[in-house]
């Protein structure tokens, strides 16, 4: 584990690095307070800190307290060691953000065992922070295929298109449904549908650019969300997903599964400032009359054509139902 110090002394602060390097730590170290604090702000800077309180410019109290004026960061652990050992230093030691406090001439072996203890603190707030990254990927991803999650593609499409509309661009959407799914899993398994359901998604996601975004909006259904589309070039993208999806065949065990899809198509551009529900009712119409085509194919929705009140026709919910993310 890395770790910094900071002491003026030059004897005190060679016989801490050694001290340290002996116990296993990378020690990094520094002879004032400014230095300390810019080494602590850098990026893979050391989370453990053992500071000197009396240091010329800015001292260890100062470093702790801005330590901890901080928002962003991963948390610093940090030692004062200082010759102040009145009950009143203490206590305002401790008050600027210090973790722990040992007094000058210290014990090498409390030194030792209370930088373990920092360490330990260290590493459960590490396990902490994984297990919430977590928590959050499971909270905005679909489990079967990875994608992003319903509640997390449509929290998206709320920022984009407002985003887009102040910007005066475009963001395209797209809806789109395999076709005769039902009959997959009722031939092959729900397994292998399940598998197809996989496929496609990574089809999807390796034919979409980079910064576009894609959902798993419903069973069979998903959402993708093209920053920067304008409508010929929506219809474009989404003749490349129809195909990517459609091409070839989702071998599954010893099966061959053919698959198609079928997507609505929409660019925000000229709608004029409609609220998201309404356009993703308008992909979802459109998205209904290319399974009224045939399937297999892509329809678009035009601003002109606002459909007033048809029944929901894809069984895709066009209710949102946002979450943050
Ligand atoms: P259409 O071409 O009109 O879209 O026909 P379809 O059969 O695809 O349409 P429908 O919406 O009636 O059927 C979708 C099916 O998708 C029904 C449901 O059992 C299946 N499905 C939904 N979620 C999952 C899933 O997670 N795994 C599997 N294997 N099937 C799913
Ligand atoms: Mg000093
Ligand atoms: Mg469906
Ligand atoms: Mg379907």
């Amino acid at each position: 584990m890395r770790i910094l110090i900071a002491e003026d002394d030059p004897v005190s602060r060679r016989l801490l690095e050694k001290l340290l390097i002996k116990s296993g730590y990378e020690v990094v170290s520094t002879e004032d307070g400014a230095s300390a604090w810019e080494l602590l702000q850098a990026p893979d800077a050391p989370r453990l800190a053992l500071l000197d309180w009396m240091m010329p410019g800015m001292d260890g109290v100062d470093v702790c307290r801005e330590a901890r004026k901080r928002v962003a960061g991963p948390y610093i652990y940090m030692l004062l060691l200082t010759a102040k050992d009145a009950m009143i230093d203490v206590i305002e030691g401790l008050e600027s953000g210090a973790d722990d406090y040992l007094t000058k001439p210290y014990n090498v072996q409390e030194l030792k065992a209370r930088l373990r203890v920092g360490k330990r603190i260290l590493e459960l707030e590490d396990n902490l922070v994984a297990a919430r990254e977590v928590l959050q990927f499971k909270a905005t991803h679909d489990a079967l295929t990875g994608l992003w999650n319903r509640a997390a593609i449509l929290d998206l499409l709320q920022r984009e298109v407002p985003r887009a509309r102040r910007e005066r661009g475009s963001v395209g959407i797209l809806l789109g449904d395999l076709d005769y799914f039902k009959s997959v899993n009722d031939t092959h398994g729900h397994l292998a549908g399940d598998e197809v359901l996989r496929d496609v998604a990574g089809r999807l996601s390796s034919a979409v650019r980079e910064y576009d975004v894609i959902g798993r909006y419903g069973g069979e259904e998903f959402l993708v969300v093209m920053p920067g589309c304008d409508l010929a070039t929506t219809r474009e993208r989404a003749e490349h997903l129809r195909a990517a999806v459609g091409s070839q065949p989702v071998h599954c065990a010893d099966r061959v599964i053919p698959v198609t899809m079928s997507l609505g198509a929409l660019a925000s551009i000229g709608w004029g400032p409609v609220d998201v529900e309404t356009l993703l009712y308008a992909v979802d119409a459109a998205l209904y009359r290319a399974k009224e085509a045939g399937r297999n194919r892509v329809e678009l929705a035009l601003p002109g054509e606002r459909p007033a009140a048809a029944p929901k026709p894809t069984g895709a919910s066009v209710i949102l139902e946002t979450g943050k993310l």
